[in-house]
């Protein structure tokens, strides 16, 4: 097993490389942001509803703490490996850089298909993979948070887990927990809210208003139904969502309330019966003003990036674009607001649960929306102007202006031993 396996970490250190050129970052540095810090296997035994015992593979990368403690997901997916979590925890690394926040970056993962669980498979699987976990874990060390197919119980499954092992209850140790437990408000929706936010201030650029736009979503978990669901409040037409399922698509946009109550009924978006099916593939390609990948990494790739028909792209997935299709964005004037900063609504909220827990103080939802928004669009902000500094695009600005930030931390602090 090697970081380098997958397409998906080669593609984010190439990037990284990319940017830290136009940034002039320090080569010494740079080697050693190439790296994760520290990658933990564990196997996982679980005993099924049959009482059959399965063992799982679990891991946990932990990529770099010279900003913090380690922040990212954990993930459920049949196809994880170490070098896509790699990949995901390098990527969370420069993302708390781009937002400014005092976190580090780290990710997690099981590889199993958690539709296959049933609900107490799934808490013996967390818990299991939780105390293997140990002390690697912890509100000062790597604090975990939902990511595909993980949710808020999820995280109180660890919280709990985590808390019996110390003795005591240690809501930190997690965020994206449920409210009741110390959770914060606006935390379920923050990652849709920020994609809402990005592609807001995208349209500003390309002098056009949510309101009337037309939008496309693919993914219906998490991210997708509160992008789909917040857009839709601001007046944008939404053509077309898709899940693992299929498509559904309505030219005269869909109403995204009544398809929320289908899919809490039916579990996917497919059968929907006030739309018309449509293929991913053919989603994709769909004309509209903006296309909000918000499932999977990869998905647009050098033999789909010709195809898209989209004024720009939101990535509310991790990503969903590889670094051909990039290129081949930015060459049709495609403008692509990246993951790290189109999804980090997400780490913001995180990291407002991280700083109220420890206060023992909560705010308001408003206060918690109106303080991400501030945070994402000054980021936003940020890297539009190193985009025209340097003529880059996007991608290349998020991951330069994250950059400049960890260098400057990773040359103050230096190399121990020197
Ligand atoms: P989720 O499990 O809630 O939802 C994933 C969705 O993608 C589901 O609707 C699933 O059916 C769909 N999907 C799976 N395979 C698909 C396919 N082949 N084609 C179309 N749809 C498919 O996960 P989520 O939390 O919404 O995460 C989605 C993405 O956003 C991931 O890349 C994740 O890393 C990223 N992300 C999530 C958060 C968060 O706060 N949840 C934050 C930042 C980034």
């Amino acid at each position: 097993m090697d970081y380098n396996e997958g397409e998906f970490f080669r593609n984010s250190i190439k990037l990284l490389e990319d940017a830290a050129n136009v940034v002039n970052c320090d080569p010494n540095v740079l080697e050693r942001m190439k790296r994760p810090k520290r990658a933990i296997i564990v196997s996982i035994p679980v005993r099924m509803d049959d009482y059959r015992v399965k063992v799982f593979t679990g891991y946990r990368v932990q990529h770099s703490s010279t900003l913090g403690p380690y922040k990212g997901g954990i993930r459920y997916h049949q196809d994880v490996t170490l070098s896509e979590v790699a990949a995901l925890a390098t990527l969370m690394t420069f993302k708390c850089s781009l937002l400014n926040l005092p976190l580090g970056g780290g990710k997690g993962g099981v590889r199993v298909d958690p539709t296959q669980l049933s609900r107490t498979e799934k808490q013996n699987l967390t818990r299991r993979y939780t105390s293997e976990l140990g002390t690697a874990i912890g509100p000062n060390v790597d604090i975990p948070a939902p990511d595909m197919g993980t949710d808020a119980q999820t995280m109180a499954w660890i919280m709990d887990t985590y808390s019996q092992e110390v003795g005591y209850a240690q809501p930190g140790v997690v965020t994206g927990k449920p409210v009741e437990i110390g959770g914060s408000l606006g935390r379920t929706g923050a990652t849709g809210l920020g994609v809402v936010f990005t592609a807001e201030k995208a349209l500003e650029h390309r002098k056009m208003k949510l309101e009337g736009t037309t939008m496309v979503v693919q993914g219906f978990g998490n991210v997708g139904t509160h992008a789909a669901l917040y857009a839709h409040q601001r007046g944008a037409k939404i053509l077309a969502v898709s899940d693992v399922s299929g498509g559904i698509h309505d030219p005269k946009g869909l109403d995204i309330p009544d398809l929320l109550r289908y899919v809490a009924e039916h579990k996917v978006v497919k059968g929907y019966p006030k739309a018309e099916p449509i293929s991913n593939e053919e989603l994709l390609a769909l004309k509209c003003d903006v296309l909000a990948p918000c499932a999977l990494e990869n998905v647009i790739t050098h033999e789909n990036a010709g195809k898209i028909n989209a004024k720009i792209i939101v990535e509310g997935a991790n990503g969903p674009c590889t670094n051909e299709a990039s290129k081949i964005l930015h060459e049709r004037d495609v403008l692509t607001i990246p993951d790290i900063l189109a999804n980090g609504g997400g780490v913001i909220v995180s990291y407002f649960e991280w700083v109220q827990g420890l206060q023992h103080y909560f705010w308001t939802e408003d206060e918690v929306n109106a303080k991400m928004k501030l945070i994402i669009t000054s980021a936003f902000d940020k890297v539009w102007e190193l985009k025209q500094e340097k003529k880059v695009d996007m991608r290349t600005a998020a991951m330069g202006s994250a950059v400049r930030r960890l260098e400057r931390a990773m040359l103050l602090r230096g190399l121990y031993p020197r």
